[in-house]
């Protein structure tokens, strides 16, 4: 895929010569997603910054989840940069590391498929992901339901978000036990 426009990057978001603590990693992949999301809204009212979504999808693990691992709170931070920013793996791979791109890539929908086929395949894969793609899943799911349920895209009625919810509570169905 072809990259976007001005996406070289900063020396900022690379890996630094010294060892890094876990808080330094996690802000600096927040910071390059930030960074690539930079011109992407959410789809509520108010136009919320894209950023804020992952942000919250990693909060929720670390403080809902209990979760530790420090690369699946860095892929958690970075889990819509292939999908929505063109972002290669490859490069994930360069500056968080193969464990975080592999995370990353799993939780990834396939953009030449078309919308509502790419929707039922993540319900049935679901099942397959490893444990940690599971929760980000989840947490990403339990993310979008709450902004459905509290600050939904604007245009949407109550039988799209009845819908919606139903389909998440599948995917959700299939990451259980993590
Ligand atoms: P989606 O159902 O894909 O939109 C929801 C996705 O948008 C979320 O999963 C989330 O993805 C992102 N998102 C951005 N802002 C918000 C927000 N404020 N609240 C919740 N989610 C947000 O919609 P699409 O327009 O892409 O349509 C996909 C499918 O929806 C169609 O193929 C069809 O099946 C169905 N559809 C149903 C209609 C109906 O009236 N029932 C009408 C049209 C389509 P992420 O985490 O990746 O950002
Ligand atoms: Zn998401």
């Amino acid at each position: 895929r072809a990259r976007q426009h001005g996406q070289e990057a900063r020396p900022i978001f690379r890996t630094p010569m010294t060892p890094e603590t876990d808080s330094a990693l996690l802000l600096r992949a927040i910071a390059f997603a930030a960074d690539r999301h930079r011109k992407q809204r959410r789809k509520d009212a108010d136009k919320t910054p894209y950023i804020n979504h992952p942000i919250d999808v990693a909060s929720r693990l670390a403080n809902i989840g209990g979760v530790e691992d420090i690369d699946v709170l860095v892929a958690a931070a970075l889990h819509d940069t292939i999908e929505d920013t063109g972002t290669t793996p490859a490069e994930l791979e360069a500056t968080f590391g193969k464990r975080v791109r592999g995370f990353v890539e799993e939780v990834t929908d396939d953009k030449n498929v078309e919308k509502q086929e790419r929707k039922r395949r993540q319900a049935e894969h679901a099942p397959h992901l490893s444990p940690s793609a599971k929760l980000i899943k989840l947490s990403d799911q339990t993310s979008n339901v709450t902004d459905v349920a509290l600050s939904p895209p604007s245009n949407w009625s109550p039988e799209r978000k009845r819908e919606y919810v139903e389909w998440a509570e599948r995917v959700a169905a299939g990451c259980r036990r993590v």
